[in-house]
């Protein structure tokens, strides 16, 4: 006999609906009230979970993926980590080709997720048949019915959000947002939630952050893509070296840029001040509430929300390392308690 036990199918129905956390601390010098989209709360701990359930769900109902079909995508972070969660769920097979950059560390988390990872030599172009765009182009081209997901060229990334996180915040706020801040790498996040805040109130102002050697800041004002702007930085996930078709800049009012240090130093002033362990490009949102608050965009009816796209656990070796922030040059100015080791 089956008893009622209150339990989940599986992980996928713990996707989305994550909560809106007020900030306090962090914020207390700042003009405004603040609220934080903690994505990390999702069952892969990040944003990137909605998308791949998403356009996962949107193939099955077009019917091009079917039991035992293949998802392919071509990247080492979050959403070859989503990706691959849902495929193991769904029952399919999914390949993620990843740069020869990408940390160990990495590739074994997507392979203990059950993905196969194509690792391909990071220093050729984008059009040489070895580079990771090829190589997933080739494989799409070579299995039948797969599915490429192509997230900087797919609209479909963009309408995750739209009807997902964008009516969570309206709901989460009732209503009450002023402002939207939010990383834009492909622009899904910051394009989706946008999108559905300027449908119910077009007073809303959305703020994109932008890194130093990202070139949206400068197409976002001026209409024009300029290579000059592009520069290697640290940041993982936010700024581009392309424009995405998958953001829409027509709803973005503006972008801040952030520095690689402010934003490593602000994410260790969260985990310190708010007790949220988060990404690296949390930290980054939160340096740029920091900046835009001291350019006086908000005032004490400000209803400032902000989202931090997933979580610090991925970062052990980088911004929550000493020795990483020490090997950077990021000599800052936060006061570090001396590590006691004792002996037992
Ligand atoms: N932060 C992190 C850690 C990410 O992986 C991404 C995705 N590239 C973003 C922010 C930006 O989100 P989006 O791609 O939706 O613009």
């Amino acid at each position: 006999m089956e008893h009622k036990i209150n339990a989940y199918d599986s992980v996928l129905d713990l996707i989305g609906n994550t909560p809106l956390i007020k900030l306090n601390r962090s914020t207390a010098q700042f003009q405004g009230n603040y609220y934080a989209k903690v994505e990390a709360f999702n069952p892969g701990h990040s944003t990137k979970d909605r998308i791949a359930s998403f356009i996962i769900d949107e193939a099955e109902k077009k019917g091009i993926l079917t039991e035992g079909s293949t998802i392919i995508e071509t990247t080492s972070g979050n959403t070859g980590f989503s990706l691959a969660m849902v495929s193991i769920i769904k029952g399919y097979d999914c390949i993620l080709a990843v740069s020869s950059k990408s940390s160990p560390d990495k590739i074994d988390m997507l392979r203990s997720m059950g993905a196969k990872v194509y690792v391909c030599p990071a220093h050729v172009s984008a059009d040489d048949p070895r580079s990771y765009y090829e190589v997933a182009k080739r494989l799409h081209d070579e299995t039948k019915g797969s599915v490429y997901i192509n997230q900087y060229f797919n609209e479909l990334n963009v309408d995750a959000h739209y009807a997902s996180t964008g009516p969570e915040i309206w709901e989460q706020t009732n209503g009450h947002i002023t402002h939207l801040v939010a990383c834009s790498g492909t622009g899904g996040t910051i394009s989706g939630i946008a999108r559905y805040l300027k449908e119910k109130n077009s007073n809303i102002n959305v703020i994109g952050v932008d890194a130093f050697g990202s070139v949206l800041k400068k197409y976002h004002e001026t209409g024009k893509f300029d290579n000059k702007e592009i520069y290697p930085y640290r940041i993982e996930g936010l700024g581009k070296n392309l424009i995405p078709s998958s953001t829409d800049f027509d709803v973005i009012d503006e972008f801040i840029k952030v520095t690689d240090e402010d934003s490593a130093y602000a994410a260790r002033e969260l985990a310190r001040t708010e007790g949220i362990f988060a990404g690296y490009t949390s930290g980054a949102a939160m340096q740029a509430l920091r900046q835009l608050d001291a350019l006086g965009k908000f005032d004490n009816d400000s209803n400032i929300v902000v989202v931090f796209p997933d979580h610090g656990s991925r970062y052990m070796s980088k911004i929550y390392s000493d020795k990483w922030m020490e090997n950077q040059g990021f000599l800052g100015t936060e006061v570090m308690e001396e590590t006691q080791s004792v002996e037992f």
